[in-house]
């Protein structure tokens, strides 16, 4: 255990604890660096391999002094069945091995009560990720108040929340469409587009998601990593939900300012920071279409070639980082001998393994994203300013496809019809055609009008996320007003 318990008297402290996959761990750490800002202490409860990971993203951060430090617990491999080293999603060689690695974070409650137990006084707030449902348990035992973090914006909590209330997609079929009730905007999903708790059929998911609502339900409050503006109408819905104990504080990669820090993100890049800024210098002002699918899903090599040949034909310059789990190599294969990469050369950067992204989106060249609509790509891309090619895989990822395409009208969807589980990819083979994912990136990146004021409102959504988290911005308000909610729960409970 790495502790440092010195601190100011009367200063807050924060236990944080992230659930071990990179598009929560990133954001979770990002949050710490901007509570310390405030002048909140924070303690993050870690592992070794993560310690490493993702808290060097706070190097800079704590050697200029602010108050963060680390929590590190040992993860018992050996008693869950996970190889040695793997602590995040991303690094099981096998997704089967997902419940287990949450088996083995679960396990820790002990030594983190422990860890409580001997503090005097008792942490201020527990913030950890929603799927932690023990943490909801610790909280509990020790009357702190906790905050729960899973990582969506307000448009998505909605989606559930009219979901879960109404249960309208249990009485349509997997394929017809039907409108959300109750959204400010006329939503309309699929129930094969759904997040996998409402579409996984099996009876311990159900389970899961009932035992998740509870927990969220008893907890103090619902920190987004989002911003009021971005999807007003939603906030506001989603406030009433949560009796005002949710805030908008986001987007919280922006608390990264300089170069060597945007390289930082758990892990190291597959390509050096002068490489990738000089090929982007080398091409015209919004001319690259950045292609990546997130952390952790495992395309099938199938279904990436047909993303490869897509961005061939397109013709412009672009960016694509080839990853596809352990079938990785069969995909390399492809490029190589296929001739891929030599056709392409001329006006294509491969990054083989992990990108340094938010360098990458904050390239003045970068002119189109193509994600997968993970919550943290998307609003990295929104807060670049950045319009998106959308291509939803898992989860809530159909939802967030609808904000960027629908509501926020700065994205072009690939087609993709039907949720990909996790685990699943081979079984769903190839799900969109090159043919359709060219055409949306030809819409995004053409020249027309309908993409110039795509282009215009995805760069003054841009300027104002980045005003949201300065100081008088909506997000920094938030911010006050979080640290000031817990600062009252702490005065109430030591006035008895
Ligand atoms: N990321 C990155 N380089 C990569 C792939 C991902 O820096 O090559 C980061 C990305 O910037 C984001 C996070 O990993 O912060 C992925 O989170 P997201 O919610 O987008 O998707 P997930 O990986 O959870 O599906």
């Amino acid at each position: 255990m790495a502790l440092d318990e010195s601190h100011e008297p009367n200063q807050l402290h924060f236990l944080v604890i992230p659930l071990g996959s990179p598009g929560h761990y990133i954001p979770t750490i990002d949050l710490a660096k901007l509570l310390a800002q405030h002048g909140v202490r924070v303690t993050i409860v870690t592992t070794p391999v993560n310690n490493i990971r993702f808290g060097s993203i706070l190097d800079q951060a704590i050697q200029s002094g602010l108050p963060i430090s680390f929590l590190e617990l040992q993860l018992p491999y050996m008693k869950f069945g996970i190889p040695e080293g793997c602590e995040s999603l991303d690094d099981l060689p096998d997704l089967g091995l997902a419940r287990a690695l949450f088996l083995a974070q679960s396990s820790l409650q002990q030594e983190v009560e422990q860890y409580i137990e001997k503090l005097n006084p008792k942490p201020s707030c527990i913030l950890s990720g929603s799927f932690l449902l023990w943490t909801g348990e610790t909280a509990k035992k020790f009357q702190i108040p906790r905050i729960v973090f899973d990582g969506m914006n307000c448009f998505t909590q909605m989606c559930n929340h009219v979901l879960y209330l109404s249960k309208v997609y249990e009485s349509v079929n997997e394929s017809d469409s039907f409108v959300l009730p109750g959204l400010p905007d006329r939503i309309e999903l699929t129930r094969a587009q759904l997040s996998f708790l409402f579409n996984s059929g099996s009876r311990d998911v159900k389970d899961f998601g009932e035992k998740l609502r509870i927990s969220e339900s008893e907890a103090f409050g619902v920190v987004i990593n989002s911003f009021q503006e971005l999807e007003q109408d939603y906030a506001d819905a989603y406030q009433k939900v949560k009796k005002d104990k949710a805030w908008c504080v986001g987007p919280l990669s922006l608390c990264h300012k300089d170069a060597s820090e945007k390289v930082q993100r758990g892990k190291r890049s597959s390509i050096s920071e002068n490489e990738c800024i000089k090929w982007l210098d080398s091409q015209e002002k919004e001319s690259v279409i950045y292609a990546c699918l997130g952390s952790v899903s495992r395309i099938e090599p199938v279904q990436l070639m047909e993303l490869a040949l897509a961005l061939e034909a397109s013709k412009k310059p672009f960016i694509w980082v080839v990853r596809a789990g352990h079938k990785t190599e069969k995909i390399e294969k492809w490029i190589d001998e296929e001739g891929f990469e030599e056709r392409t050369k001329d006006r294509a950067l491969l990054i083989h393994g992990w990108a340094p992204q938010l360098l990458v989106l904050s390239h003045p060249t970068v002119g189109g994203f193509l994600t997968h609509c993970g919550w943290n790509s998307a609003l990295e891309g929104i807060s670049a300013g950045v319009p998106m090619v959308t291509w939803p895989q898992f989860q809530e990822q159909f939802y967030n496809e609808k904000l960027l395409v629908q509501v926020l009208r700065i994205g072009v969807s690939v087609g993709a019809q039907t949720v990909v589980h996790l685990g699943e990819e081979e079984k769903a083979g190839v799900v969109v055609k090159s043919e359709d994912i060219r055409k949306a990136i030809e819409m995004v990146m053409e020249d027309g009008k309908e993409s110039e004021d795509r282009r215009k409102r995805a760069r003054d959504l841009g300027r104002t996320a980045n005003q949201a988290i300065e100081e008088g911005g909506s997000s920094h308000r938030n911010m006050t007003r979080l640290i000031q909610d817990i600062r009252n729960q702490s005065i109430i409970k030591n006035s008895y």
